[in-house]
């Protein structure tokens, strides 16, 4: 399985990172040894003195597919969860200036702590879904899928005009903003709407 991520896809977050707005989707990966389940902490790496949490819808892959038009990209995710798309954002910064990719910064081990799944059919409308962290039992960020730049429907489409995707596969769908540095011995926990599907620590 494959994890892809899309950046930039709330407005006001591209505009927290002084990034411009896209006119099409953003995309890049992580490897598997990327997540984290089971609540299990995150070990806070020594290469990086900036990690940010980037709190995100995940989509769930139900079947392989490639060249899938927008009106059928629906069908191809069933579930929907939550998960951080950790960032350090420090290297990043150094990467942006070079103008070099991401990797370093995004796809480390750990660096995408994956929460429980709902069904999609429990949504009465996937175009308005809440979603908020907290730390430390304060809320730090919220967003709402109203606010996505590119639609879920959108982003399965775009990918799978590059890559093939296949069951099992996660797309993080962006973050919206408020994204923020996390310390150690910090509490997250993430929902969707009033549910709790990820709680960890920071270690
Ligand atoms: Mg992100």
């Amino acid at each position: 399985m494959k994890i892809i991520c899309i950046g930039r896809n709330y407005a006001e977050h591209a505009k927290e990172m002084n990034a411009a707005v896209p006119t099409e989707p953003v995309f890049f990966l992580k490897p598997d040894t990327a997540l984290i389940r089971d609540n299990q902490p995150f070990y806070y790496p020594d290469f990086s003195k900036e990690i940010h949490y980037e709190t995100e819808l995940v989509l769930k892959i139900c079947k392989a597919g490639k060249n899938i038009e927008p009106e059928f990209a629906h069908k191809y995710y069933d579930e929907i969860g939550i998960g951080i798309d950790f960032t350090a954002r420090d290297i990043q910064a150094k990467c942006k200036e070079k103008g070099l990719p991401w990797e370093k910064a995004k796809a480390f081990d750990g660096s995408a702590p994956l929460g429980m799944f709902i069904n999609k059919s429990k949504f009465k409308e996937v175009a308005n879904i809440n979603f908020h962290l907290t730390i430390n039992g304060n809320t730090v960020q919220k967003g709402n899928t109203g606010d996505l730049l590119f639609s879920f429907d959108t982003v399965i489409s775009y990918i799978s005009k590059f890559i093939t995707l296949k069951t099992g596969d996660l797309i993080f769908t962006g973050t919206p903003e408020g994204v923020g540095p996390v310390q150690i011995g910090d509490k997250l926990e993430a929902y969707i709407e009033n549910e709790k599907l990820l709680n960890f620590e920071i270690k």
